[in-house]
């Protein structure tokens, strides 16, 4: 046996030591569908116990929407339940050209491509558009998929300052002789929830000939005024050449991912892009449930108003309770704590009042910036924000954290 004790003790040592280093990740078991109540079981063994949920990235509360479960009952009696193919042999039905369709109006794109995740979108785009003539210029905050789509592509890479324009130009200005310069930014940065300035980076990026790419993951179907994301949001829709989004999160939060943008560097990722060619086509039931949430969504902005309504009065609850928030307007809410055992505690004693809020600290975030970090849903009515809020001070009290 090549697994042999010694090469089993090796890596029981290296588990003891996340455990020891305080960032051994332990999953929490729901009994029931995603919602803004739920029921969990925790720790594992204990009852499940019914407690508001304020950690998903159920941004519009579709996850669990009856027109949606339907929808996606009928794609599965309609189209059955897997393709057994990628797309390109024996993959591709009408409703995956359907959504293709759905999302680049939706977008305000040219084409689009789905893909299995974002994650694999990120994972095959740069790679499949780029060669050794590029360079990709990244925000130093981007999500670690696009990190791992940097590693895969042999184009140059550099980083620029989170969202710090100057930095920005000065390293455009550095690479000028490239054939092609690719900025690379999320829409809204999932641990702060903040969002760059896409106006100003886009007129950058035509000022000295570079591509803008933005992975709006966190963003498709709430903001801007209809939704559509950061670009409409800053007045850019139309001048993004790449987006890359998910459906695992506000679009009903199944699974599934896409790359939307220019024609051509489309159909590139249609013949190269390597997660697109050799992973298993997205599965029909899911497709049917992602169309039905854009029907949802761009009959009426009712859900995406409610959350931003939402999202306003907690981040007023919190700032009058005394808290320390990160400053914003998305429903990505984040409670300073500062210190990393603290924000283990605080969400320990949170879960004992009902509300479940996960702590963040190093290395998901800077030394001396864990958090709590709080997201806000559609689905979340507002006894929900109250009695968290009730829970939030009550605990904070107990910690004497708020004036
Ligand atoms: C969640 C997320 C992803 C991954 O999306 P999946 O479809 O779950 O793989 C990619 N990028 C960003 C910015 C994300 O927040």
């Amino acid at each position: 046996m090549a697994f042999t004790d010694a090469v089993r003790s090796g890596f029981q040592k290296e588990l003891e030591g996340l455990r020891a280093a305080g960032i051994f990740k332990t999953e929490r078991f729901i009994h029931s569908a995603q919602a803004a109540d739920i029921e969990v079981e925790f720790p594992a063994g204990a009852a499940p116990k019914k407690v508001v949920n304020m950690c998903a990235n159920n941004y519009l509360g579709l996850s669990s929407h009856p027109e949606v479960v339907a929808a996606a009952h009928a794609g599965l009696d309609s189209r059955g339940y897997g393709m057994s193919s990628v797309r390109f042999i024996c993959g591709t039905q009408d409703i995956h050209r359907e959504l293709e369709g759905r999302m680049t109006e939706f977008l305000g794109t040219e084409d689009t491509i789905l893909f299995p995740s974002c994650m694999d979108a990120n994972a095959g785009v740069f790679e499949a558009i780029l060669n050794e003539s590029d360079v990709m210029i990244s925000d130093r905050l981007v999500h670690a998929s696009i990190i791992d789509g940097i590693r895969l592509c042999k184009a140059e890479r550099d980083t620029f300052k989170h969202a710090d324009m100057e930095h920005l130009e000065s390293k455009l200005e550095l690479h000028a002789a490239r054939r092609l310069k690719v900025v690379i930014t999320d829409g809204v940065f999932s641990m702060d929830g903040d969002t760059p300035p896409l106006d100003e980076m886009s007129r950058l990026c035509e000022k000295r000939g570079a591509l803008l790419f933005v992975d709006d993951s966190h963003s498709t179907g709430f903001i801007g005024r209809t939704g559509r994301g950061t670009h409409e949001k800053y007045g850019v829709v139309g001048k993004v050449d790449i987006i890359t989004t998910t459906f695992g999160k506000a679009l009903g939060g199944a699974s599934g991912g896409c790359v939307s943008g220019r024609r051509e560097l489309v159909e590139m990722c249609r013949q190269r892009a390597r997660p697109y060619l050799f992973s298993n086509t997205i599965a029909p039931v899911v497709v049917a449930g992602v169309l039905r949430v854009l029907d949802l969504i761009s009959k009426s902005t009712e859900r995406r108003d409610k959350l931003e309504k939402n999202a306003a009065y907690w981040r007023k609850g919190l700032t009058s309770a005394g808290f320390v928030l990160k400053e914003g307007d998305t429903p990505i809410v984040p409670v300073m704590l500062f210190n990393a055992k603290l924000s283990q505690d605080f969400s320990r004693d949170l879960f004992e009042e009902g509300i479940y809020a996960v702590g963040f600290f190093f290395p998901v975030v800077p030394k001396g910036a864990a958090r709590i970090r709080t997201q806000i849903s559609a689905g979340h009515e507002t006894s929900h924000l109250d009695k968290a809020l009730s829970a939030f001070i009550k605990v904070g009290k107990k910690y004497e954290i708020h004036r």
